[in-house]
């Protein structure tokens, strides 16, 4: 076997462990795939997040045979659309979604990042892939390969390098590839509540002035919230003593499930927005955040670069099949040409819902409620959008669509 024949994936989280899987069920065992982060050495997983998991990526993650092994998985099964002021004695529902894509299919499902990312880590060491708990120091690529060093010194020849290695990727730095993007000076707030009743796997987004609240049911009486604030109020209120922070919670989330109480820290993430100039490189390709980060305002960021996986997979499978060099540029090229269209509008759609629906503004409150209403009133356009959210819209690939490479 030419050693020039590897594969090397650089971050071993999401987008590239599920990569790392769906080369190995395309190419088989005759192309190595190697995966390297020093993460991989933190097992099981610490992440305290959660995640959405829309229908089109949960069907990649059947089909990559890693969603059975995925426990505590929660359906979504209906949402609700709220917008009001923090100081409102009610919370007006807008718009309701019912929650499947076809019958017995939810648009999506909520799961625990730390369970996700064992239940990957898993499947690629029954799959024999070649996980190194190392990182990637640097590359130099060449038109016929790409040399890879490694962080404990080892050398690799491959014939494509990707970049999965998150929102800072170095790799896209190494490139030379500049984002397009700006900081929202928000930060969402992460925490996991326990409650007395049962949400019946309901998922709540109030528009609040500061930005969206989201409670997204988790199994048992719990939910994960994100919870949008601008970045010195959340530094604020992530800091304060358990019952002040109670406070503020309770203002936000209510009681109509009884008491509530914050089961874990509750930590900051700072958002921000950006899409690399370019998703491809010489024998370099970028997928999920190192090639775009947006705001979780529709839970989607993730799905986003699992589609990055997706149509790589795709692309690279098909072309091996062909006798083809899979890090060839016009290989490349069409994985650039799938997916950055998608990209861009998508960030166009989370940019404009986050303007729209974060301030106090009476007359965009007063647009953005009759658009709501409007919506609510035509299933056609409902069943559109629950489509688009569920991710089955567009030029799907194959493994978004259940199928195998
Ligand atoms: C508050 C919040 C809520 C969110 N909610 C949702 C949601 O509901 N649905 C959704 O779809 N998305 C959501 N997202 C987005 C989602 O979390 C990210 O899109 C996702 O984590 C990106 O996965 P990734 O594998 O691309 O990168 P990351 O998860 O960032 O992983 C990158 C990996 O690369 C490794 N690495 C870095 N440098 C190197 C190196 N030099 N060598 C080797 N390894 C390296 C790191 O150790 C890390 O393991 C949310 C984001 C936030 C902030």
């Amino acid at each position: 076997m030419p050693a020039q024949r590897s594969i090397v994936i650089c971050g071993g989280a999401f987008a590239g462990l599920a990569l790392a899987l769906a080369f190995r069920q395309g190419l088989g065992a005759d192309i190595p795939v190697v995966v390297a982060d020093p993460a991989l050495a933190v097992r099981p997983s610490p992440d305290p997040r959660a995640t959405a998991i829309v229908a089109a990526c949960r069907r990649l993650f059947e089909a990559l045979g890693v969603w059975d092994q995925v426990s505590d998985s929660q359906p979504i099964l209906d949402m609700v659309v709220t917008d009001s002021r923090l100081e409102d004695a009610t919370r007006p529902v807008f718009l309701t979604f019912a929650g499947e894509v076809v019958p017995g299919e939810p648009f999506a499902h909520m799961v625990e990042n730390r369970r996700l990312i064992d239940a990957l880590v898993a499947r690629a060491e029954a799959e024999g892939i070649d996980l190194r708990a190392t990182a990637v120091s640097t590359y130099d690529s060449r038109a016929d390969g790409v040399t890879v060093t490694l962080a404990d010194g080892q050398i690799i020849e491959a014939s494509l390098l990707i970049a999965a290695d998150g929102a800072r990727s170095k790799l896209r730095e190494r490139a030379g590839i500049f984002t397009h993007g700006w900081d929202y000076d928000q930060s969402g707030i992460v925490v996991t509540v326990g409650h007395e009743r049962d949400h019946h796997g309901r998922a709540e987004e109030h528009f609040l002035p500061a930005g969206p609240f989201a409670i997204l049911p988790l199994t048992g009486n719990r939910s994960s919230l994100v919870w949008t604030e601008s970045r010195t109020e959340a530094a604020r209120i992530t800091a304060l003593g358990e019952a002040e922070f109670h406070d503020e919670l309770e203002k936000r989330f209510g009681l109509h499930l009884g008491e509530i109480k914050a089961l874990d820290k509750p930590r900051a993430f700072p958002l921000g927005y950006f899409v690399a100039r370019s998703f491809i490189a010489e024998r370099l390709a970028l997928v999920g955040d190192a090639a775009h980060v947006i705001h979780p305002i529709a839970g989607q960021g993730l799905n986003m670069g699992l589609r990055d996986v997706a149509a790589l997979a795709e692309v690279v499978v098909d072309a091996a099949r062909l006798g083809i060099d899979p890090g060839q540029a016009d290989v490349l090229d069409r994985y650039q040409r799938w997916r950055r269209f998608d990209t861009m509008a998508m960030g166009v759609a989370t940019n404009s819902l986050n303007f729209l629906f974060s301030n106090e503004s009476t007359l965009l409150r007063t647009v953005r409620d009759i658009g709501l209403g409007l919506v609510d009133r035509a299933p056609p356009l409902k069943s559109l959008f629950i489509r688009q959210a569920a991710g089955l819209s567009g030029e799907v690939p194959r493994l978004l669509k259940g199928e195998a490479l």
